[in-house]
């Protein structure tokens, strides 16, 4: 089977159920990708385009499952970056109130929390430049340690962090490292100026060294074209190794930070995107992440169908509004949809 960035796949059409031959299989997981390629896949007519990621997500995928996450921030504001759309740096006026890291009691509280509401993956995320070896570190890897010991899949976001440090959380228990590259890299001067995106890559480098799996994806209205849309995903779909998350986030403004202006970003696009990521990155599990509010339950429907299969529940993405969990396991029952269980496999993408 041959899956052409015209539209459609060529061969066999035949139910993600049956066994598919590994050969056809590896033929889909490329990584030499060309921005054209991927320009031509974005361009695609809208439903030729949802159809051919529909076709590739049940080649990779139980299409029944979506993995229900949950991200609690450990350490909020006071960030040193100046993310143009983020309400914890320093450089944005939004009013937060800087938290100091929580107390491990206070995680755990939150993680069983979430898990009970049927999450099985959990998100730390530390407002830092980069995490340094030091107490704060030694809390953050005795949370990681408690919450993999509750069953959890375990995701931590704590900035840029080298080999060392990527190896002590791989040993506490981590699944996964999340460092998003956000935009293509001709954009992203324009979105942060205190870092460039070869420190993120970087960082990705040295949690892939140490045998974490790689949680990174972008984020949609930060000024950006459908090009740069193109070359955030060209960026992530030839690595080396894919991530085997890809988080598609969409703006939500705040008021305060140089974004809070931007114009809305297209369901269609925040759809297309998905699709397109689903398509170049195939064992991935494509995460719809913030500004799934301005989706309406069809909109979301659509993005399942073009691959999407992970959602962040709960009231509160870091800082940022987040339907509740029982709201979405309802949607989720209504798709004839279930949570997916934790993985602790390795795997390669
Ligand atoms: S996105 Fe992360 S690194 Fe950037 S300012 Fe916000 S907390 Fe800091």
């Amino acid at each position: 089977m041959t899956i052409t960035s015209q539209g459609g796949t060529a061969g066999n059409n035949r139910s993600g159920s049956q066994a598919q031959n590994e050969e056809e299989l590896k033929e889909l997981l490329r990584h030499d990708w060309t921005r054209e390629e991927i320009q031509k896949l974005y361009d695609m007519p809208f439903l030729d385009l949802v159809f051919q990621a529909a076709s590739v997500h049940r080649l990779f995928h139980n299409p029944s499952e979506v993995q229900i996450c949950s991200l609690l921030s450990i350490k909020t504001g006071g960030c040193p970056e100046d993310c143009g759309y983020c309400s914890q740096s320093v450089h944005n006026e939004t009013g937060l109130q800087v938290q100091p890291l929580l107390e491990v009691e206070e995680v755990v509280t939150a993680a069983t929390r979430a898990k009970e509401a049927g999450a099985t993956r959990f998100c730390m995320g530390a407002a830092w430049r980069e995490v340094r070896d030091n107490r704060a570190f030694d809390r953050v890897l005795e949370m990681v340690k408690t919450v993999n010991g509750m069953g959890l899949e375990v995701c931590c976001t704590l900035g840029m962090l080298n080999e060392a440090q990527a190896q002590k959380l791989k040993e506490a228990g981590l699944h996964a490292y999340n460092h998003n590259i956000d935009t293509s890299p001709e954009n992203y001067g324009k979105v942060c100026s205190t870092r460039t995106i070869d420190d993120r890559l970087n960082t990705l480098e040295a949690a892939r060294s140490a045998g974490l799996t790689v949680c990174c994806g972008g984020i949609l209205g930060l000024g950006e074209s459908d090009s740069d849309r193109v070359g955030m995903l060209h960026t992530l779909a030839t690595l080396d190794t894919h991530p085997e998350s890809v988080p598609i986030n969409s703006l939500v403004k705040i008021e305060g930070t140089p974004f809070a202006g931007n114009p809305d970003v297209s369901v269609w696009d925040f759809i297309r995107t998905i699709a397109v990521a689903r398509i170049t990155m195939p064992k991935a599990m494509v995460r719809l992440a913030a500004g799934r509010l301005s989706l309406n339950p069809e909109a979301q429907s659509l993005a399942f169908l073009a691959g999407a299969n992970s959602i962040f529940a709960g009231e509160k993405l870091l800082t940022t509004p987040n339907p509740e969990f029982n709201e979405d396991l309802e949607f989720l029952k209504h798709l004839g949809l279930r949570g997916k269980a934790p993985d602790t496999n390795e795997h390669v993408c």
